[in-house]
């Protein structure tokens, strides 16, 4: 939206006093006797003709020291496009959905589409750890529920959640739960 000519100076005025929604995302008007600005729909009172003033984005207008207003609040309308945090999201989802399966680094960035190597330097640094050790932490809480909600034995549940073998799910489940899992069904309350 032009927001530097005379006609469209009106029709954003009129959109304002109307609190018209369908220009809501196409400008933000400021008001400088109070310093906020808010959507063009914001029901708030309609401020003076000579004291209002437009933007094209919200960004614009918090640059200029405008603050967003509570009612509207138009500063919700800033995007920021995070790539890194994508790619940490889209690995936690598939993980947490393929936990049972065989998952190397390898197939998790093939899955997700990036190298191995940027995956797992994107994951240490949002998370401070590697995909497999999150891998792990999903598969020994999965665990963790499973020892209290079910009657399965130890070895069962290691299967279940994705172990091929029994001393490596031990092992992880020890380094997690600061316990082993017949010692972390005792602790929590079951008694099977
Ligand atoms: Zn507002």
């Amino acid at each position: 939206m032009k927001l530097n000519t005379r006609s469209s100076f009106t029709l954003m005025w009129d959109a304002v006093v109307e609190c018209d929604k369908k220009y809501d995302g196409k400008f933000f008007y400021a008001v400088k006797t109070t310093g906020i600005f808010c959507r063009p729909s914001c029901k708030s009172k309609n401020p003076n003709y000579e004291n209002i003033c437009f933007f094209e984005n919200a960004k614009d207008a918090i640059e200029q020291g405008f603050r967003p207003c509570k009612r509207c609040q138009p500063e919700l309308s800033i995007v920021t496009y995070n790539p890194q945090q994508e790619i940490v999201d889209e690995s936690i989802n598939y993980l947490k959905q393929h936990y049972q399966e065989i998952i190397t680094l390898n197939s998790l960035a093939f899955k997700i589409g990036v190298s191995p190597s940027y995956l797992s330097r994107v994951f240490k640094e949002k998370l401070g750890i590697t995909p497999h050790k999150y891998l792990e932490i999903i598969r020994i809480h999965k665990a963790h529920q499973l020892l209290l909600n079910t009657v399965y034995n130890s070895t069962e549940i290691c299967f279940q959640v994705g172990y091929k073998n029994f001393s490596s799910f031990y092992r992880h489940f020890k380094k997690i739960s600061g316990c082993s899992p017949s010692q972390y069904r005792i602790k929590n309350g079951k008694r099977i």
